[in-house]
């Protein structure tokens, strides 16, 4: 309405969504600084074996502490430093900071066969010199390849050099994921595009299949999918036994989620490769 009234700036002070598109161009502004201002860190959430809660890996997810506002959530600051191309950095650095902790913590007692997943977004993967240097920072740290898993979630368009840096990389032994799988109708055309590994089906259906039966569809679904094309699934999202049980009834054999641990700082990720084990609350609920 703003706009088609001709008054923009003045528009923008009686607004409450132009509160929040000025809010977002500060934040997105603040970004760009973020990652020298040291705002950033890394967490790293457990994936475990469903059934026995051993220690498989973990997903590296960014944060970002701003002095003012405290926390601002991923799902807000991802999308912007998508925009604004300050992705390219904080991806690249987000991979260092994971590969590091995944080389020291692959020197402990028990960790040695950990693997690590780290989000990436497109852009991270349109320019093929670019994506090469992804390798580069995993050799730095005398990381094998093929244990990094790069998580890419699905975008209905996804340009051919993107497609052509993951058949690079995927070469050269590492693997990727496709994350929040069954969220968009381009999921299996990304599938046959991509030299996707493993599928994490998305938590609003682990968070429903108890309850609803077309999210108990879909997730039966997924690990059709996953078993036929021979593909790992991982459940994200797995608050309850019951959804544990749930998903183990159907074959499901990973998960992350708060019941096992919720996304670690480094000190806590290393007490769970010290343990071999998610989260101290569940020893084997099911016997499994
Ligand atoms: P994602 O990759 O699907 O990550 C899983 C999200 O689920 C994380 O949210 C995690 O904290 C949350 N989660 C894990 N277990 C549970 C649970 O049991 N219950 C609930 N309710 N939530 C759970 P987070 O950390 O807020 O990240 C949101 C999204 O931001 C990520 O979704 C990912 O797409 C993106 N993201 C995070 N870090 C990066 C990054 O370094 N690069 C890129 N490109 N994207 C990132
Ligand atoms: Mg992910
Ligand atoms: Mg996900
Ligand atoms: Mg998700």
């Amino acid at each position: 309405a703003a706009k088609a009234r001709g008054s923009g700036l003045i528009e923008v002070f009686d607004d409450d969504a132009s509160h929040r598109s000025l809010d977002l161009l500060d934040l997105r502004f603040e970004l760009a600084f973020a990652l020298e201002r040291r705002q950033l860190k890394v967490q790293y959430q457990p994936i475990c074996d469903l059934a026995t809660g051993e220690l498989l890996g973990f997903e590296a997810l960014a944060r970002w502490h701003h002095p003012l506002r405290g926390n601002v959530p991923p799902g807000v600051f991802i999308p912007l430093a998508e925009e604004s191309g300050a992705i390219l950095e904080i991806g690249a650095w987000v991979l260092d900071q994971a590969c590091a902790q995944l080389a020291r913590w692959q020197q402990l007692p028990g960790g040695a066969g950990l693997r690590m997943n780290v989000n990436i977004s497109p852009a991270q993967l349109d320019d093929r010199r670019r994506a090469q240097q992804l390798l580069g920072t995993i050799a730095t740290y005398g990381v094998d390849p093929s244990d990094v898993c790069l998580e890419v979630t699905e975008y209905n368009y996804v340009r051919a050099a993107a497609t052509e840096s993951a058949n690079e990389l995927r070469a050269a032994g590492v693997r990727f994921a496709l994350d929040d799988f069954g969220t968009s109708y381009a999921s299996m055309s990304r599938l046959k595009l991509f030299p996707i590994g493993t599928i994490k089906i998305d938590r609003g259906f682990v968070a429903g299949m108890v309850t609803d039966a077309v999210d108990r569809s879909v997730v039966v679904g997924v690990l059709a999918i996953g078993e036929s094309l021979r593909l790992s699934v991982v459940a994200e999202g797995v608050e309850t036994v019951q959804q544990q049980q749930a998903l183990l009834g159907l074959g499901c054999r990973q998960a992350q989620g708060y019941l096992f641990a919720p996304p670690l700082d480094p000190d806590g990720a290393e007490q769970a490769v010290l343990r071999g084990r998610c989260g101290a609350g569940v020893a084997n609920p099911v016997g499994g």
